[in-house]
């Protein structure tokens, strides 16, 4: 067990794109669950972005087409199914 200590609040975001050299904001526009709170903000679940919290969306309201499919997030989504898709 690594990750007990998850907020009680679910929370998901696209990345931080200011975190990047070359931001490709328009292609790669992908919404991952929050994860772990680390030095310099939020992981992602999928532990492959930081997250911009800014941006953040309560998890229901982010469409299937939006989600990070990598695995951690894949699992984090899985608890909150998309409220166009019931
Ligand atoms: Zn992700």
């Amino acid at each position: 067990m690594t990750s007990t200590d998850e907020a009680s609040e679910s929370w998901a975001a696209t990345r931080d794109a200011s975190w990047y050299d070359r931001p490709n904001v328009r292609s790669d526009k992908v919404v991952h669950m929050a994860g772990r709170v680390i030095a310099y903000g939020t992981a992602s679940r999928c532990g492959r972005s930081v997250l911009d919290d800014d941006s953040s969306w309560v998890p229901e309201n982010v469409p299937q087409r939006l989600r990070c499919r990598a695995s951690g997030c894949r699992q984090a989504w899985a608890a909150h199914p998309p409220e166009d898709e019931r």
